[in-house]
């Protein structure tokens, strides 16, 4: 089995500064330490016909390379159905009947966090799930016997999050984020796991999942997003922020490249120069705050 990490886009559309900036730094800390890099397209939920092509385009663009055929979400329904129908064999998911409303409304457990499934449909009798099916199809639920989950983060030190009765399939019959992302890193070999640290507070329910199923757990290391000038997350509606925009106003792509590396303390590129420079110890801890440069 390989040892790799890799970058794992939505293909809801263009890549902006900020996923480039996750993808650049995902790729130094896999050929930093000496491992393959891996593309995986995460197309299970809100993919755009021919965004796929783009995104691969623009990561071509800046230098990131990858070591294997790019692997999609949507070929792989086996193994995530293989993975909830052991968990189910072994009695750990129920299916799950609530509306998001109902979820919203219910009173949650003691000491649970905003957001937490409070356990509902954990205790529905089987006469009760029957008249349920009848109405409205089922999410499965994990059923989680821990309340939290500590994890080790490269930059983050040890993080303990909320873990509940997470979803692993919904009731779309689309399979959950949380399960697809720990049997896709397992099946491909990934030990190290490098992204937003938006993702950061999901991390503890999939490394437990991970145990559960008899996975290991990657390393992970959740590095710091780019924001606009009033501190949000960048998204496309802050000007020229896709390689697209950004060449229509005189800045190629290896200028944005440049600006990324200069962001993270570290010398222009291409990319392999500055593996000798790359510490993830000295990489910046704050967001970036990208402003459109000048060309
Ligand atoms: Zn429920």
């Amino acid at each position: 089995m390989t040892s790799a990490g890799r970058f794992a886009p939505s293909p809801s559309g263009e890549l902006h500064v900020g996923n480039l900036r996750t993808a650049i730094l995902a790729w130094l800390f896999a050929k930093s330490s000496g491992r393959d890099f891996l593309l995986r397209v995460e197309d299970l939920d809100r993919a755009r016909s021919g965004a796929e092509a783009e995104q691969l385009r623009d990561l071509e663009a800046i230098g990131v390379s990858w070591d294997a055929a790019v692997v999609r979400q949507t070929e792989r329904a086996a193994l995530y159905d293989d993975a909830i129908a052991r968990l189910t064999h072994e009695g750990r998911t129920y299916e799950c009947f609530c509306t998001r409303r109902e979820i919203q409304e219910a009173p949650s457990a003691p000491h649970a966090p905003q957001g937490a499934y409070p356990g509902t449909c954990r205790r529905l009798s089987h006469a009760e799930r029957e008249i349920r099916r009848a109405s409205r199809p089922a999410s499965i639920r994990l059923l989680a016997d821990v309340a939290e989950w500590g994890v080790e983060d490269q930059l983050h030190g040890k993080y303990v999050g909320v873990v509940d009765d997470f979803v692993l399939r919904r009731n779309d019959g689309v399979t959950a984020y949380n399960l697809a992302v720990v049997v896709d890193d397992a099946a491909q070999g990934i030990d190290q796991v490098v992204r937003g640290d938006d993702l950061l507070p999901s991390t503890p329910r999939q490394a437990y999942l991970a145990r559960l199923l008899g996975l290991p757990v990657p390393e992970y290391a959740h590095v710091p997003l780019v924001v606009n000038h009033d501190g949000a997350r960048l998204a496309k509606r802050d000007g020229a922020v896709t390689l697209g925009d950004l060449a229509a106003v005189g800045i190629p792509a290896e200028r944005v490249r440049d600006l990324i590396l200069e962001s993270l303390h570290l010398p222009a590129g291409p990319l392999p120069d500055v593996l000798a420079a790359f510490n993830p110890g000295n990489l910046p801890k704050e967001p970036w705050v990208w402003i459109t440069p000048r060309s």
